[in-house]
């Protein structure tokens, strides 16, 4: 955009209106873009989609000089900077992906004093030289993109953003702005100490995505629960996360075989597949991404119906990034997540087994709990993810599976003793399967090869369907009464949390989800 010398600087909201169009600001666009305006420092959390950009790019074109925006990820400030030139702001980008022709180009105008924006790779930023030749310019904001990489205990912790806090030093004066979609208060205050920011205005938009219709199911048949979903939404485009590679070509090879357009997404893949994979995502055709987490960082296709997981994530943060995916056009959109005690039992196995320092630890295992409960929760699921990261909705949101169908609780604390007694005095070496059979009574091999039939509790819970006893046993691993360990996932008893409940001390309430789905599966085999 032609900005005349001499003439009056334009406002942020003119240049909003006259170079992207938007008749006015979204929520706490305005008051962030204030602050920077000011010279102030911002830590801006939003989430994506929220429309953190304009934040640093109204800044950017305001104030006198040149914007420069901190970014992780290549692929992304490429789609930035091809935007913003379209709408002729005079943007690059340094990375090391370049063209040595083309990053030329850019250093030149840069001297110049003829870019708007740069984008720059952290290690573009740190490279010999760079900050030297950015001093020599004036600069009029400072972004930091993605800037939970900051943070040590954050999945996507990039070591070269610790290096940013040499920047107020370095480009004393030019008032910065951290913006981030990652939502918990360890990684906010993490971002403002790393970063040394300390007088920043943080300003925490609302997480609610009130078109996310969430639900969680315990896992019974995958691929039924799967298909149960995904069939209310043909011809749409769905993501389908899965805990392996593996597993995201088993997944999609079945989906196939039943005529659905699917295809494995994964870091395994060779580059040539995956862009095929991106571009067919993108394209607007309907299509069922089956991935890991690799699938996701920079994605933005605003028509995904429907996310799903088919193995729990570790944390709530991953959770809410991947079901965010989901509705970016804000229309209705499904959620589904399957959940099992094996799953949370062998991802608390994984954390005991990691190397990581004590104190990262204890964060990742109370990321998980916090995980563990969302899945388990009986109250509204869209109010306990908020939760997480300190935000209270006001009131249910009304359309998660619990507000739409409340599950019932019952005390459960007859049938977790029943449990923890059958697995103490089988001596903790057997698995669901096996101590289900010794609580209904049955005649297995096993069961009559250990004499598990002579037992005093042997049938003690004939009353009940197979489906009712699995659901109570992963209740009672997820509350942590119970471990699976070894390659037999035998059940083991967690004495501080087992023992009060065996001796009466500690009530159980239990909710009958699983018993209504599973039992009816499970029941039938004898
Ligand atoms: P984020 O970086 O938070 O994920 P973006 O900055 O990419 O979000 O913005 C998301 C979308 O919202 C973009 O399509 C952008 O053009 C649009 N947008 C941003 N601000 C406004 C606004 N004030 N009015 C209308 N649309 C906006
Ligand atoms: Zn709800």
């Amino acid at each position: 955009p032609t900005r005349d010398a001499g003439q009056q600087p334009e406002s942020p909201s003119a240049v909003l209106a006259r170079v992207f169009g938007f008749p006015g600001f979204r929520g706490l666009q305005q008051q962030a873009i204030d602050r920077v305006m000011a010279g102030g420092d911002v830590l801006l959390l939003m989430p994506t989609g929220g429309g953190k950009s304009i934040c640093y790019q109204l800044p950017a074109l305001c104030r006198p000089g040149m914007g420069l925006v901190v970014s992780p990820l290549i692929a992304l400030m490429d789609d930035q900077v091809a935007a913003l030139r379209q709408v002729g702001v005079n943007a690059a980008a340094l990375h090391s992906e370049l063209e040595p022709e083309e990053a030329a180009r850019i250093k030149s105008d840069l001297a110049g004093g003829r870019l708007d924006l740069l984008y720059v790779s952290p290690e573009r930023l740190l490279s010999p030289g760079m900050l030297d030749r950015l001093s020599r310019l004036e600069i009029s904001v400072i972004a930091i993109d993605e800037a939970h990489c900051v943070s040590a205990w954050g999945h996507e912790f990039r070591p070269e953003y610790r290096a940013l806090a040499q920047l107020p030093q370095r480009l004393p004066g030019v008032p910065r702005i951290a913006l981030t979609a990652t939502a918990d208060p360890r990684t906010r205050s993490d971002i403002i100490d790393a970063l040394a920011m300390p007088d920043a205005e943080v300003l925490v938009a609302s997480f609610h995505r009130p078109n996310l219709h969430i639900t969680a199911r315990p896992k019974g048949s995958e691929l039924t629960q799967l298909l149960e979903l995904l069939g209310r939404h043909k011809d749409e485009a769905s993501i389908v996360y899965c805990g392996s590679r593996n597993k995201t070509e088993r997944i999609a090879r079945s989906l196939r075989e039943r005529g659905w357009p699917a295809i494995p997404f994964h870091a395994g893949l060779a580059p040539i597949e995956k862009r095929a994979g991106l571009l067919r995502f993108r394209s607007g055709e309907p299509v069922v991404i089956c991935a890991t987490i690799a699938f996701g960082m920079g994605i933005d296709r605003p028509d995904v119906r429907s996310v799903v997981h088919l193995d729990m994530p570790d944390s709530p943060e991953g959770y809410y990034q991947q079901i965010g995916r989901a509705g970016r056009d804000g229309e209705r959109s499904d959620t589904l997540l399957l959940f099992g005690g094996e799953d949370m039992a062998r991802a608390r196995h994984w954390l005991d087994q990691s190397q990581a320092p004590v104190a990262q630890k204890r964060f990742m295992s109370q990321r998980l709990e916090s995980m563990i409960g969302l899945a388990e929760t009986t109250s509204c699921r869209t109010r306990a993810l908020l939760a997480c990261f300190g935000e209270d909705l006001a009131v249910d949101c009304g359309h998660c599976d619990n507000c739409i169908s409340p599950l019932a609780t019952f005390d459960g604390t007859v049938a977790a003793q029943k449990v923890l007694s059958a697995i103490y005095r089988t001596g903790q070496m057997f698995g669901a399967l096996h101590i289900v059979s010794v609580l209904r009574g049955k005649q297995t091999e096993a069961v009559k090869r250990h004499r598990h039939d002579e037992l005093a509790l042997y049938g003690i819970g004939k009353e009940k369907s197979d489906g009712f006893w699995r659901s109570v046993i992963r209740q009672l691993v997820a509350r942590g009464a119970l471990k699976i360990q070894g390659e037999y996932a035998s059940l083991a008893l967690h004495e501080s949390v087992a023992r009060p409940i065996l001796r009466g001390e500690q009530p159980v309430m239990l909710s009958e989800d699983a018993a209504a789905t599973l039992g009816s599966v499970t029941s039938a085999s004898p």
